[in-house]
């Protein structure tokens, strides 16, 4: 028997995300709430009133074990939600922004739930955290409980959501970004809002040493590295390309991908304001590269630090994401 079966987030969202979802319900009485599977891994299974302990951890709504040992929790989605939020924005930050957050986390999961499967998501796959009940904060569950069934929309459909910490003073577009079809509402603009971060201005020293066992993994043709430079810099200030410099040839190649080599938590961003090669040392060929930037991720959507600064200064959850998801508008799932 397959185990493939279409659940109500899957399946809606595979007819272009354009008709309201038909709920799937969980729990009994007037209960409307929506359901999530959530595949949770191998691994003993302890039933509790209300949920079930797994890995430690304590679950809320049911379980199942498939035939091959998977457990996969049935969550209401909004409990789910409630775990998550907290690890994707400091719980103590102000309402608007954890409302804003939650709107984004709803529409960024049910975008990526798959409808070919036993189960809606992965967490891990969707480069989130899910401990369960342990990871619930009052203050972001009452953001999640507050916005309910609430996602963003364009035209006649879902808007792509995209969130980062912090765009350094200047969002970016999904297009610039990823080289996508430009959306309307992902595009660069100024964003004043998020210069309490501590990113918002960064220097990092990427080591020659680092950077050659880099281009020894990604460009073994250029020879010995012999010089790093960022370029072709967009609307924002974000660098698209770096060229790598050899003995033998050069090499340019994306900085998205380049980011991901050298990595993200090294190069915080691409938004750089200046870079200048390192001081030589010794023999080698190529000290490294002394870089300043601003912000930390891709940039594209939600600023979330942004989103702090927009809520401090009074703004609701609604002008949040105004701003930052140009000319959408807050919908129903
Ligand atoms: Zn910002």
């Amino acid at each position: 028997m397959s185990l493939a079966r279409r659940t109500f987030l899957g399946g809606a969202v595979a007819v272009a995300l354009s008709r309201p979802l038909a709920a799937r319900t969980i729990g009994g009485g007037g209960d409307r709430s929506q359901a999530l599977r959530v595949l949770l891994g191998r691994g003993p299974v302890e039933p509790l009133a209300g949920g079930f302990r797994f890995g430690g951890n304590r679950y809320r709504g049911s379980y199942e074990i498939l035939p091959d040992g998977r457990v996969i929790n049935e969550v209401d989605f909004d409990d789910y939600l409630a775990s998550v939020v907290p690890s994707e924005m400091t719980a103590s930050w102000p309402l608007a922004a954890l409302e804003a957050q939650a709107i984004c986390s709803r529409g960024f999961i049910l975008a990526r739930s798959n409808p070919n499967r036993a189960y809606d998501v992965v967490p891990s796959e969707l480069a989130q955290v899910y401990r369960g009940v342990e990871s619930e904060h009052a203050a972001s569950t009452a953001a999640v409980r507050a916005t309910s069934g609430l996602v963003l929309r364009y035209a006649r459909g879902f808007a792509q959501i995209e969130y980062s910490s912090c765009c350094g003073g200047y969002s970016e577009s999904s297009a610039d970004a990823w080289g996508a079809a430009p959306l309307p509402y992902l595009v660069a603009h100024p964003c004043p809002y998020c210069t309490a971060s501590p990113n918002y201005r960064w220097s990092a020293d990427l080591s020659g040493a680092h950077l050659a066992a880099v281009a020894g993994r990604i460009a073994p043709q250029i020879g010995t590295l012999q010089n790093v430079e960022m370029l072709d810099f967009d609307r924002s200030g974000r660098a698209r390309s770096v060229e790598l410099s050899g003995s033998v040839r050069s090499k340019r190649m994306s900085a998205t991908r380049f980011r991901i080599d050298v990595g993200a938590r090294l190069l915080p961003s691409l938004l750089v304001r200046r870079q200048q090669e390192l001081p030589p040392t010794g023999t080698q060929a190529f000290a490294g590269l002394h870089i300043e930037g601003r912000g930390l991720g891709h940039g594209v959507g939600l600023c979330q630090w942004g989103a702090r600064g927009y809520a401090l200064a009074g703004g609701s959850a609604q002008e949040i994401l105004s701003f930052y998801f140009v000319g959408t508008s807050i919908g129903r799932i």
